[in-house]
């Protein structure tokens, strides 16, 4: 899988595409920067969710990663769950679009992790199989978790993920600069 930085990059890209701002974003924090409102946020916390099924891993010594919460089925179940909570208590956007946008983000996270090398995949069909599956092509490098916190190896895919998330901040600068220029027109 890719680590934490990429997957919160992604789902934090994905709040600010235009569709997204324009039918979701209703209060910026405009002092703070790279626009961090409450959908950004909430985006790069949905991108990273999946992974949490280190808890039960570490807790029960069980294998989860990649399991169940990696599944379509989870996809589909969480992102219900989730938006009808979110939308339940703050009422921010219309259910529809915020539970398309919480699977995106969920969706996101499996596509990132299709095209990680190393591992078996995911059990992405779970219940109905317990096959794991994956990309037949590799993006992100491995991370190897056994090796400890400060191995030297991690440099690879620290320097990938930097390099990833520094493109689509780039990408995201851009777009703004356009936008902004197109409005002073
Ligand atoms: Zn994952």
């Amino acid at each position: 899988m890719p680590s934490p930085i990429a997957h919160a990059i992604t789902g934090y890209a994905l709040s600010q595409l235009p569709l997204t701002k324009s039918t979701l974003t209703v209060r910026k924090a405009a002092t703070l920067p790279w626009r961090l409102s409450w959908i950004s946020i909430y985006g790069a916390f949905i991108s990273v969710l999946p992974d949490f099924d280190f808890i039960p891993q570490w807790i029960t010594g069980l294998r989860f990663h990649r399991g169940p919460s990696h599944s379509l089925v989870a996809a589909l179940l969480v992102s219900l769950l989730i938006s009808s909570v979110v939308y339940g208590i703050a009422r921010r956007a219309s259910y529809g679009k915020l539970f398309v946008f919480t699977f995106i983000c969920y969706i996101a996270h499996l596509a990132m992790d299709a095209v990680t090398a190393g591992g078996d995949g995911m059990q992405l069909l779970w219940p109905l199989s317990e096959q794991y599956f994956r990309a037949p092509f590799s993006i992100f490098p491995p991370v190897h978790h056994s090796r400890g916190f400060w191995d030297a190896s991690h440099a690879v895919f620290i320097s990938v993920e930097l390099g990833y998330s520094l493109m689509v901040l780039y990408m995201l600068s851009l777009r703004k600069a356009k936008g902004q220029r197109s409005e002073n027109l």
